[in-house]
Parts: structure tokens; C-alpha cells; sequence
């Protein structure tokens, strides 16, 4: 009898698990830079070309590999990291699967160069698809470097994956961000395309790697977090973002347990459990955590990459996240404040690259920018343009939608409101004819300025406002790759921004309804962030769509805030253009009708 089961070839085997680990161009990156720190190297250069389609390569000055070193790491679960089943629970290197290498080869054309400094010289192995086409001794630095071309040539399948080249790019500065963190001692260089992109030097504290890699003005909005002897050995060391400073995803918590970068459910829900009270709904914190636990209580060989672990307590965990997060902002322990004005890109700190500006200079000292920035908010610098609504448009149609399960106001129901008075600076009280009606002033400007920006955007573009002076702007690398993509789009958008060297950008115009707004980065860094998330495939003007709930957002009034009867009148007339079939921004309700009856029922009186 035949059997139908059969082991797999090798390479097949190697072929599956790349699917796995490497899913783009990033993970090679990350597998690359943790050998390298497992290899205690001490400088660290990643270059890359065409997004990492073309090459990747990372050159460490670590321990290196001898002549059979070089073959063996290779092969389908080599390692030297671990030999027996329980050094998987007192791990203290980031590999120990001895899977990366074989899979990366197996999908690329790969050549490990490495020297110990045992011996005079190196060896070098070129292997293709899996097999080992060429060998010899060779004259190296020691240490490694190990160059992936042509990532997936012989996976086509995988190949069409492959997101444009900035797309891409972003996610590997991402990368080496993330692992830079959490290694302050270890110098980076990741060049794309021979263009310089991070370069930090070796660094003493934490404090100086975040500056260099997040940007100097993030540094005095942190609070530090340092919470030692936990149960059981428990600590949690870094920084969180006191309120003022909140993002629109979670992009900026960066979380590491044992010095390995993770991404786990109960880590970031304990994160955001922490600040809960401190930032509103849907705004999220920045942080950069580092977790100790004994390694016996954590497992982090769940998924190959390694992103998710399981912890063996997983409520004390939770609990002690927390209250270190709440010991920390309500102590504000500050960090050292910084000088804004180092971080002005004229620094030099990321090397290279200000081609059109650097001749220009500092021509903006802070006190000028300030003065500036003043005196825009009081004077519009050209008028304003008037939004004219088109009734027809918001015709009222009988009944609400189901989803809003409130009926779809007449036209001019909201001006011809009896107005009672504002409740905690937050509420507009007024009533009609059938009861009392509850105007939630926030989300009702928010609803307007949505409205104002999507008939604009949808007649060409978001009227501009030009700043009498450029604001310049520092993006992190991730958002700076998408932002270098979607110049056009932000300036349909409203926002005119120009290449300023480097990371940092000058912003040339904003959207008139934002003009009196001075936290632009923030509010473009939230659009950087939403432009990563939905990537470059979604529909344009769907994705718009989004931004502009976003840009409404951050336009409108606060809640607490005092309105005058005018303020309140020409509110309510605004809210009279809105159509409420449309769907709400953030889908909460603008206002609630109790009727005469409703409360009459509370009181339980019979109307
Ligand atoms: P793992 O990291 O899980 O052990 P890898 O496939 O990533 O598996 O690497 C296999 C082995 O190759 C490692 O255990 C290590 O001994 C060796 N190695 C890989 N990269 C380097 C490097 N940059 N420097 C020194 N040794 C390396
Ligand atoms: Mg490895």
C-alpha cells in the first residue's frame, strides 16, 4: 500500500515558516537587528534599497561566526541560544527559535559575511532560495553582515504583497525605532536608498534615544514611570505622556517586556486603564514601557514573531501596570525639560539631508515664532471664506434612521428652539412646543465643522489660510514616510506642507476652520496616523472622509464652555443645515428630546 502522507523537503519546510516570520520587508529587518543585539554588537547599520525589495542589509560589529557557524545558522533550527526545554523559561536573548535565517534565505538571495576574533579571517556564503550556491574564506571586519536580495523573487504570490516603497519604508524605520528604544546603548544607522534616515549615536540614557528618535518636544510632555518591587518581582521603568498630550491611536505605546518589543492585549489594555480618567474617549497616550517579570512567569513563545506573549499571573500583571501608570501622573514626576529649541532640525542631529532649507539657517528663533504664532491667532491673515449651504441638500426627509433612533429634525426646528440656558457649560437647555430638548454643545460644533469641511472637500478642496510665517514641523519617521507620500491629499485637505529636510516639514497653510488652532502637528500627526492605519489602499475620498472627522475634531469648542445667548443662537441656526441622516462623526447623539409625557412619567404624574 502507498501511503499518501509524506515528510516535506526541507526548503518546502523553510518556505511555510518564512510565511511566518517574514511577512515584508520590516521583519527581515527585525530578525536581522535581534541577531545582531543577541550578537552583543555595538554599532548597528541597517541599509536598505527600494523599500527592501531590492536589498536589506544589517553589518554588526558583534561576536561574529566561525567557518561552521556560518553553514549551521543556516540550517532549519540552529541556534545557539537555547539547548534544552527549560532554557525556553529563563531566556535572555530576543532568538532562541533558530527559524529566522533559514526562512529568510529560503524566500531571498542571501550572503552571510562573518569573523570572529578567533581567526584572521571571515567566511562568506551566498545562498539562493535555500541553496547554498557559493563559499570561501574572505577578508572581514569582525562581526556580521548579512545581505537579503530580492526578497521573495521565488514567491511571486508573496511578492504582489508588497506595499510601495515608502509604505514599506515606514515600517522598517518603525522597526529599527522600536528596537533602538530599547537598546540606548547601541549605535544605528539605517540608510534607504544611500540617503541617511535614523542615526543615533550611542546614547547613556533613555531620555537622549527618545529625543533623538521621537523627537526633542515629546521629551518634556512625558512623565516617567518607575515603579520597582512589584509582586513577585514586577518593575516598570519609562515614560508616559501626561494629558496634554494625546493621539488618535494607540500608535505611540511602545511596550517591552524583558527588553523584547511586544504588542499584547493585556499590556496595552493595563496602559490605557491607567490613564483612563486623564484622556478622552478615543484619544490615546504615548509611552515607551519597559516591564521586568522573571522569566519563568512569561511565556513569549506563542507566535513566531514573537509580538505576543502569556503570562502565567496575568491580573497581577494587569493591576500592577495600572497603578504604576496612575502613581506616575498623578507624582507628574517631570523629566528634565528640554529646550524645545534643539530639536529644531538646523541641529544637525539627523545628518545629511535639509537640501533646500540648510542654506536658510535659523531664521526663526523661538521668541519670533512665538510673537507669530500670537499674533495669527488674533488676526486672520485673509478673510475668511464664506461657507454658503445649500438647502436642497438638507432637505428634511420624515424620520430619522434606525441608528440614531431619533426623529430627523424639520428644517429650522433648532432656530426656532426657546433657548432655557446652558447646563455645566456643556449642555444647551431649550425647549419647543413637544418638551425639553438637551444639545450637547461639543458634539454639535463638532457635527457642524464636519459638515463645513466635507461640502468644502467635496467642492475641490478645504478652503486655506496661508501662514504669514512657516511653522516648521518634526514628524517620527513613520509618520514623515506617510506624510512624504500624501503631500497632495493634505493640501486637498487644507494643509500645505513643504519638504523641509529631513523629518521636519514647513507648513505653508491650514484649513481656514482650524486657522486659530496652534497644535497643528498634533492634529497632522493624528492624520499621519490614520493615513499608516488605513494604509494606501483604501479609497481616496473614503479615506478623506475619515480625516476630516478628525479635523473636526480638533476644530471645534471643548466641552466647558461658557456660551453667550448670541453664541447659542447661531448655533442652533447652524445645526439647522446639518443633515441628520448623514452619519455623525463619532456617531454619538447631538442632542436628546424628552417629551412633555417622558417627564411627566418621571414624576410619575399622568399627562
Ligand atoms: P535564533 O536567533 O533564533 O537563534 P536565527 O536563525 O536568527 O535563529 O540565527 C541562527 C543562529 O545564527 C543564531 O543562534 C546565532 O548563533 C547565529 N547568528 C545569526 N546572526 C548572527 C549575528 N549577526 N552575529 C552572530 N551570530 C549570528
Ligand atoms: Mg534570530
Amino acid at each position: 500500500m502507498t501511503t499518501k502522507i509524506r515528510i516535506l523537503p526541507e526548503n518546502l519546510c523553510n518556505q511555510i515558516a518564512a510565511g511566518e516570520v517574514v511577512e515584508r520587508p520590516a521583519s527581515v529587518v527585525k530578525e536581522l537587528i535581534e541577531n545582531s543585539l543577541d550578537a552583543n554588537a555595538t554599532e548597528i547599520r541597517i541599509d536598505v534599497e527600494s523599500g527592501g525589495r531590492k536589498l536589506i542589509r544589517v553589518t554588526d560589529d558583534g561576536d561574529g561566526m566561525g567557518k561552521d557557524d556560518v553553514f549551521l545558522c543556516l540550517e532549519r533550527h540552529a541556534t545557539s541560544k537555547i539547548s534544552m526545554e527549560a532554557d525556553l523559561f529563563s531566556l535572555n536573548t530576543l532568538g532562541f527559535r533558530g527559524e529566522a535565517l533559514p526562512s529568510i534565505a529560503a524566500v531571498s538571495r542571501l550572503t552571510v559575511r562573518s569573523r570572529t576574533a578567533a581567526t584572521l579571517e571571515g567566511w562568506e556564503v551566498y545562498v539562493e532560495g535555500g541553496t547554498v550556491c557559493r563559499a570561501g574564506a574572505a577578508g572581514l571586519p569582525v562581526g556580521t553582515s548579512i545581505e537579503v536580495r530580492d526578497l521573495f523573487f521565488n514567491t511571486p504570490a508573496r511578492r504582489k504583497f508588497l506595499r510601495k516603497e515608502e509604505t514599506e519604508l515606514g515600517h522598517i524605520a518603525e522597526l529599527v525605532t522600536r528596537l533602538a528604544l530599547a537598546a540606548p546603548e547601541v549605535q544605528f544607522k539605517l540608510t534607504h536608498n544611500q540617503r541617511p534616515i535614523i542615526e543615533t549615536p550611542r546614547h547613556k540614557r533613555l531620555e537622549e534615544r527618545i529625543a533623538a528618535l521621537l523627537g526633542r518636544p515629546l521629551l518634556t510632555q512625558l512623565a516617567a514611570v518607575d515603579s520597582g518591587g512589584g509582586e513577585g518581582g514586577l518593575e516598570l521603568r519609562g515614560f508616559v505622556s501626561r494629558p496634554e498630550l494625546t493621539r488618535s491611536s494607540t500608535g505611540g505605546i511602545y511596550t517591552y517586556i524583558n527588553g523584547r518589543h511586544i504588542r499584547d492585549r493585556v499590556v496595552l489594555h493595563a496602559v490605557l486603564e491607567g490613564v483612563r480618567h486623564l484622556v478622552p474617549k478615543g484619544r490615546y497616550p504615548a509611552a515607551i514601557l519597559f516591564m521586568t517579570i522573571p522569566p519563568d512567569q512569561v511565556d513569549v513563545n506563542v507566535h513566531p514573531t514573537k509580538h505576543e506573549v502569556r503570562f502565567s499571573r496575568q491580573a497581577v500583571v494587569h493591576d500592577f501596570i495600572v497603578t504604576a501608570i496612575r502613581d506616575s501622573l498623578r507624582a507628574g514626576v517631570a523629566t528634565e525639560t528640554v529646550s524645545t529649541r534643539q530639536s529644531l532640525p538646523f541641529s544637525g542631529e539627523v545628518a545629511g539631508s535639509f537640501e533646500r532649507s540648510a542654506a536658510s539657517g535659523e531664521q526663526y528663533p523661538d521668541e519670533i515664532r512665538e510673537a507669530v504664532a500670537g499674533y495669527a491667532q488674533r488676526e486672520p491673515v485673509l478673510e475668511q471664506r464664506r461657507i454658503a449651504f445649500n438647502a436642497t441638500d438638507t432637505a428634511a426627509s420624515g424620520y430619522g434612521s434606525e441608528a440614531s433612533a431619533l426623529p430627523t429634525p424639520q428644517l429650522g426646528l433648532f432656530a426656532g428652539l426657546t433657548i432655557i440656558g446652558q447646563f455645566n457649560n456643556s449642555y444647551i437647555v431649550a425647549e419647543d412646543r413637544e418638551g425639553l430638548i438637551l444639545i450637547d454643545q461639543h458634539a454639535a460644533h463638532e457635527r457642524i465643522g464636519f459638515e463645513r469641511l466635507l461640502k468644502e472637500f467635496r467642492s475641490g478642496e478645504v478652503a486655506r489660510q496661508a501662514l504669514l510665517f512657516p511653522q516648521i514641523i518634526e514628524f517620527d519617521f513613520k509618520e514623515a514616510a506617510y506624510v512624504a507620500e500624501r503631500l497632495s491629499v493634505l493640501s486637498r485637505l487644507g494643509y500645505m506642507l513643504e519638504p523641509f529636510g529631513g523629518r521636519s516639514y514647513a507648513l505653508q497653510a491650514v484649513p481656514v476652520l482650524l486657522k486659530n488652532r496652534t497644535d497643528h502637528l498634533s492634529l497632522l500627526r493624528d492624520l499621519a496616523a490614520e493615513l499608516a492605519e488605513r494604509g494606501v489602499s483604501t479609497r481616496l475620498e473614503a479615506a478623506c472622509e475619515n480625516l476630516l472627522v478628525t479635523m473636526s475634531c480638533h476644530a471645534m469648542v471643548r466641552a466647558n464652555q461658557a456660551l453667550s445667548r448670541p453664541e447659542i443662537t447661531a448655533l442652533l441656526r447652524d445645526l439647522d443645515q446639518i443633515d441628520f441622516n448623514a452619519s455623525c462623526p463619532h456617531g454619538r447623539p447631538v442632542y436628546v428630546r424628552l417629551t412633555t409625557t417622558e417627564i411627566a412619567r418621571l414624576f410619575r404624574r399622568s399627562a
